[in-house]
């Protein structure tokens, strides 16, 4: 078998192949209207948004990590209240929590790197002073929601699902994002439904939450010249929403599937004795934003390297636990427990390409290519 020339990640410029003729036409039809900030693009794209998401509004934002901040503002955090969230995740979620004046608070994972909800309970019932939660439907995957709702009824919980990685998932009977009072997205290249720049949004089923956030996303503007809160710069251009509504959007369902099908062949055909796959959450109707591995002994150096020797692109999600991050040293935060789970997977975990444009024959190749790995003393 011949190899193909590179796998990486993501493809990028398959992408471009794909989809510039619709990228094009979007920013034709944006430059030919001379409005491009918060008009009919933006609108028009929060409807589709929503209508996909199965919520009632979204609000479209600069990035992710403003999507999480400008969720917890709306929701009344305060200066200090705690947050309980994942250590193991993009570092913006705890960066959104500390910049909204929360305190963060970690437990661990289980083995599929998602928050324990087991864990999440027993804080709760301890402390009745954290009401404030962030979980992340990492990797694609989603946290059991009918769970979170019944913590989130039980505990009167202010809740942001943080979804960055999970668009179009479900769980159960419920769509991510349905469950919390507020869901943050991002449209960060690489994500599953991702710009060709920096996007995010916002969305509820709450039209007063809603309007808050579309305050706070506009310099606190509630209207025109009055300013009723301190707020943010974090508006999604016409160019994005308009890229995102004509181009991507479209495609987005036709590159989940994709997704899923090179998972379900990793998960039938990688086998090898240091290489796992990272066990799915019950009940996750995953969209696949990566497939974590995590590869036992020291060997996730040597596993990347055999992998790149043959063309093929991996990448740590993530090699640090949050807490340790050296720019959180002069921040107040806490850690509930031991983060033993998380931490395996901060020193194990290594993520194999899944983007929709790999073809059968590279999937095939990454298979091969992983099963004939020697291992870490070969
Ligand atoms: C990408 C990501 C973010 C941040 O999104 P940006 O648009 O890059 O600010 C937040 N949380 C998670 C889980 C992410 O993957």
């Amino acid at each position: 078998m011949t190899s193909p020339a590179s796998i990486p990640m993501n493809d990028f410029a398959r992408q471009w192949s794909d989809t510039s003729a619709d990228v094009l036409a979007a920013v034709a039809q944006v430059g030919a209207s001379g409005w491009y900030i918060l008009g009919k693009q933006v609108a028009t794209f929060e409807q589709a948004l929503a209508s996909f998401s199965g919520c009632s509004h979204a609000i479209g934002c600069a990035n992710g990590l403003d999507a999480i901040e400008i969720g917890l503002r709306a929701l009344g955090l305060q200066p200090g209240q705690r947050v309980l969230t994942t250590p193991l995740s993009a570092f913006a979620t705890t960066l959104a929590i500390v910049r909204a004046g929360g305190v963060p608070v970690f437990v661990d994972t289980d083995a599929s790197g998602l928050l324990d909800l087991d864990l999440v309970e027993r804080e709760l019932v301890r402390d009745p002073y954290l009401r404030f939660l962030v979980p992340v439907h990492l990797y694609g995957h989603t946290l059991a929601l009918g769970r979170l709702q019944t913590l989130k009824e039980r505990f009167g919980l202010k809740l942001v699902e943080d979804m960055a990685q999970a668009i179009g998932a479900r769980s159960g009977l419920h769509s991510v994002g349905s469950v919390g009072d507020i869901s943050a997205t991002s449209f960060y290249p690489t994500k599953n439904l991702g710009a060709l720049g920096d996007g995010g949004a916002v969305l509820t089923g709450d039209p007063a939450l809603a309007e808050a956030c579309q305050t706070l996303r506009d310099y606190g503007q509630s209207a025109k010249y009055v300013h009723s809160v301190l707020g943010l710069n974090s508006r999604l251009d016409e160019l994005h929403a308009a890229i995102l509504a004509g181009a991507f959007l479209p495609r987005l369902p036709a590159w989940t599937q994709r997704r899923c099908e090179i998972a379900e062949r990793y998960r039938a055909d990688i086998r090898h004795p240091l290489v796992t796959p990272l066990p799915v959450p019950a009940e996750s109707g995953s969209v696949w934003h990566l497939f974590p591995t995590l590869v036992s002994g020291a060997g996730r150096v040597a596993l990347a390297a055999h992998l790149k020797r043959h063309g093929i692109g991996s990448a740590v999600h993530y090699p640090h636990l949050i807490p340790a991050q050296p720019a959180l040293a002069g921040s107040v935060f806490e850690i509930r427990g031991e983060l033993v789970c998380a931490q395996r997977l901060a020193d194990g975990e290594l993520s194999l390409p899944i983007h929709p444009y790999l073809t059968d024959g590279e999937v095939a190749h990454v298979i091969a290519t992983v099963n004939g790995w020697p291992g870490t003393g070969s």
